[in-house]
């Protein structure tokens, strides 16, 4: 169940994850969001980590690269469309327009990260290369991981070719949890829940947004409605200073 402040969204589970900070920022948002606009983004940083946020952006291409962050090289230089880190104070960020966004946090809190999980990411293995970083980068086992995917592209509308679905299958992805065969339609944040379940984060931590960005109304930002120009959204997760 996804809980609004200040218009922005936050993951119950997150939420009562001592430690953590995050949110999804909507279109909705603070009068208005788009993460392209200069200074939308430090605003939304400001408010969930407060003053002085230092954030770490990704460069996406729906890569399934997945980087270290830290405070001292807060832009990716090449193709990066998840980010890790153990740094308190910093924030990942991610952009969304539809693709769904995964959030992952340690129980303890020492160490995050987030991924933007198009159908292509999805495909190229970004959820499993997302957990295999926490594990051999920062010793974090998918066992002791909270999960958390934000809205995105729902099952209710989301009509993909037969490709789309061919490449997730090839990807190990059970096209017969995710996949609506009359309508041509996929699941993208049930496709990333087994993918997480299959690698080993507990079921019972593991939340998925609702919300269908297409059909979600004026609060989102939809690129399948809307197309090219259409602005983004962020996604931002964070240890908080000790
Ligand atoms: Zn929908």
């Amino acid at each position: 169940m996804l809980r609004r402040a200040h218009g922005l969204l936050r993951f119950a589970l997150l939420e009562e994850a001592p430690g953590i900070a995050h949110a999804f920022v909507p279109a909705a948002a603070l009068g208005g969001y788009d993460a392209t606009v200069p200074g939308a983004l430090q605003q939304a940083a400001r408010l969930v980590l407060g003053e002085g946020a230092r954030v770490a952006a990704t460069r996406q291409t729906h890569s399934r690269v997945v980087a270290l962050a830290c405070a001292s090289a807060p832009a990716a230089a090449a193709e990066v469309d998840g980010l890790i880190s153990a740094e308190p104070g910093l924030l990942l960020h991610a952009v969304s327009s539809d693709c769904p966004l995964l959030y992952l946090a340690a129980a303890d809190a020492r160490a995050v990260g987030i991924a933007h999980c198009g159908w292509r990411g999805i495909a190229a293995g970004i959820v499993e290369e997302a957990l295999c970083r926490l594990r051999e980068d920062l010793a974090v086992d998918p066992a002791e991981l909270s999960a958390a995917v934000s809205p995105g592209a729902g099952g209710c509308c989301y009509e993909v070719g037969r490709e789309v679905i061919e490449a997730l299958a090839g990807a190990g992805v059970p096209i017969e949890r995710c996949v609506n065969p009359e309508r041509r339609t996929v699941d993208l944040k049930q496709a990333i829940r087994a993918l997480l379940l299959a690698a080993g984060v507990p079921a019972q931590r593991i939340e998925l947004a609702r919300e269908c960005t297409i059909c979600g109304g004026d609060g989102f930002h939809s690129f399948r409605k809307s197309g090219a120009g259409v602005g983004r959204m962020s996604g931002l997760i964070g240890i908080r200073p000790r």
